[in-house]
């Protein structure tokens, strides 16, 4: 049975029920309800924060995941980068050195670098924007590297190609050096009697002794002249040129291309020469300069040493 509640009526002097009314109840049902809703909702809240839900964990736990992946992945970013940068070293400061090339400037290493940042800003993730902002720099700079070594290995096959071009060695085969008779420079001529700058070197050897190209080229003349006779020119390119007179025969045609060490002819005594000889030039930009200066292939020091020696005992030349 429900409780009633008495109050003290002073007109009547009397206890009377208390009667609530269907309004006042109504208002003490929903003030009732709110509270208790207020409470389940705080309840709920401090619920979720001390344990979160099990589709929450299960994400929390692929975050940290993938967080340590991203590391891995940052740290191998840096490790690349850290390896391009010994190659690039060793491209300016080693490669570059040899082959006598400039390193190549910081502006054009960065060129191209940052290109990319408007397509990066459109990540929404801070850390993978900063992994594809670090990739793609790294990629910029690979692209800058494999085009400079690109240059070097042109530069490279340019040199070789100059390297096998140019004069290094003798034009006769002089094993004991004993056959280089007279040097470059003003030299008596044994015909025309008087003293005149001699352009090139005599090597004396037998008649008929092979005569060598002493570096690679193209002929640009074979044939008899009054004053070298029987003579060959070989255009070496780079502004290099050498000549081989006085042949008894030379075996190559105009426009021909020669190797180094390949015989050409044979020593002779024809055009304005006293005897079996070999006279040998070397020009530069047209210009005659001292062939002994280009027989690096064959000589040390010493034998160079000893090939002016015994170059420079003659008074006159041979032609
Ligand atoms: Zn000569």
């Amino acid at each position: 049975m429900a409780k009633v509640r008495y109050t003290y009526n002073e007109e009547t002097c009397r206890y009377e029920p208390v009667v609530i009314s269907p309004k006042v109840a109504g208002r003490k049902l929903l003030l009732f309800l709110g509270i208790s809703f207020l409470i389940g909702v705080a309840g709920l809240i401090y619920f979720n924060s001390r344990y979160p839900l099990i589709d929450e964990t299960l994400q929390a736990s692929k975050n940290d995941k993938l967080k340590t992946e991203w590391k891995v992945l940052y740290k191998q970013l840096e490790r690349t980068s850290s390896q391009l940068s010994t190659l690039e070293q060793n491209d300016d400061n080693n490669y570059r050195v040899i082959l006598d090339l400039e390193p190549l400037a910081e502006s054009q290493r960065e060129a191209g670098v940052g290109g990319r940042e408007k397509e990066s800003e459109s990540i929404p993730y801070p850390l993978i924007r900063t992994a594809y902002e670090r990739a793609e720099k790294i990629k910029n700079r690979l692209d800058i590297e494999a085009q400079s070594l690109q240059q070097l290995m042109n530069e490279l096959t340019n040199k070789e190609k100059m390297w096998a071009s140019r004069p290094a060695i003798q034009p006769v085969s002089n094993k004991d050096l004993t056959h280089l008779h007279t040097i470059f420079g003003l030299r008596l001529h044994p015909l025309l009697g008087y003293v005149r700058p001699h352009n090139g070197l005599d090597f004396t050897a037998p008649a008929g002794s092979p005569v060598y190209a002493t570096g690679d080229g193209r002929v640009e003349y074979a044939q008899f002249s009054t004053s070298y006779g029987n003579v060959v020119y070989i255009d070496h390119g780079y502004q290099f040129e050498t000549r081989y007179a006085h042949l008894t025969k030379f075996i190559v045609t105009k426009g021909q291309r020669v190797k180094r060490g390949q015989v050409i002819g044979y020593v002779g005594n024809t055009g304005l020469s006293v005897s079996a000889h070999l006279h040998y030039e070397v020009l530069y930009k047209n210009n005659p300069i001292n062939p002994i200066n280009f027989f690096q292939r064959d000589l040390n020091n010493k034998e160079y040493e000893k090939l002016i020696e015994v170059g420079s005992m003659s008074a006159s030349s041979l032609d």
